[in-house]
């Protein structure tokens, strides 16, 4: 287990962001979602770089979500895991799910796959055209769905279901470039971490059945889902670094994390003037049940 463990609670949590930009306020909220939950627990908390992808990492972005946390006061639990120097273990779990048929080599191009599929949870739902090709080089590697309902209990949202092979489709493990897909990288890490509890915007609620059929074709075990709400800008978008959500300030960071708490139905009142009373108050008074209750989309229910 990377890091090891060093206290005796089972909660293991952790907060992965990807370096395509600074922190801003969405991204703060999970960060402070998943470390108040794992120290409620008395847990660890980790922090993963997910810069799988090196077409969105944006330069001094990663060193810069380092920066803003520290500022912030999160303390994490021992050193950064890097997405980028994790190849080998990606490549090694591709090659179990290779050994063991679930994959096959597709040759297909995005815009080929645009015109013939339709659309699913999470973009086109690829039909299987090119099942039964090896793997290789050259083509992306795709995983077999199980024809099969995957359902979970989401702390927040409750009963989540989803018909993978219908609502997803086939998808990508590695792509034709050589990057790993997210998917993968996120469950081989979750595993090597020993993440017992995964605490995230419900953003990224769609990949999570994905995930869980991977854990299983790898047999890793399933942790614990909290999907937090996302946090939506003046015209409902979710904000995101790709729609140039304004960066926290690192120079003045107690209102935001106080907004943030709020955000998280946690009310500080007059209780907190400073940074260390900030965190001292918040990790008394979080409580999952007044978090702000949200439906999650199409796969709630
Ligand atoms: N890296 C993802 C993001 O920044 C989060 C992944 C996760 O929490 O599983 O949106």
């Amino acid at each position: 287990m990377y890091p090891p463990a060093m206290n005796p609670s089972p909660y293991r949590g952790r907060f992965a962001p990807t370096p395509s930009g600074p922190l801003h306020f969405g991204s703060l909220v999970a960060a402070l979602g998943s470390h108040l939950d794992a120290r409620a627990h008395d847990g660890a908390w980790l922090v993963r770089m997910e810069d799988v992808d090196p077409p969105r990492v944006v330069a001094g972005a990663a060193d810069a979500i380092l920066r803003s946390l520290e500022a912030y006061g999160f303390e994490w639990d021992g050193p950064v895991m890097w997405q980028g120097r994790r190849g080998e273990a990606y490549q090694a779990a591709l090659e179990r799910l290779v050994a063991a048929g679930r994959v096959y080599g597709c040759a297909c191009t995005r815009k080929a796959i645009a015109e013939f599929a339709r659309m699913g949870v999470d973009g086109p739902v690829y039909p299987g055209t090119c099942r039964g090709r090896p793997a290789g080089e050259g083509a992306a590697w795709r995983f077999l769905a199980p024809d099969r309902r995957v359902v979970f209990q989401d702390v927040l949202l409750g009963r989540v279901a989803c018909d993978i092979a219908a609502e997803c489709g086939d998808f990508v493990l590695k792509r034709a470039d050589g990057v790993f897909a997210y998917q993968l990288a996120v469950v081989v890490d979750d595993a090597e971490q020993g993440i017992t509890h995964v605490v995230r915007g419900a953003d990224l609620l769609a990949s999570t059945p994905r995930q869980i059929v991977l854990q299983q074709a790898l047999g890793h075990a399933t942790p614990v889902y909290l999907h937090l709400p996302v946090v939506l800008d003046g015209l409902g978008e979710k904000l995101s670094k790709q729609t140039l959500a304004a960066p926290i300030d690192d120079a003045d960071p107690l209102p935001a994390l106080l907004r943030a708490a709020r955000f998280l139905g946690m009310d500080a009142g007059d209780a907190v003037g400073t940074l260390g009373e900030f965190w001292w108050w918040a990790r008394r008074n979080w409580r999952r049940e007044n978090l702000p209750a949200v439906r999650g989309g199409k796969l709630v229910g």
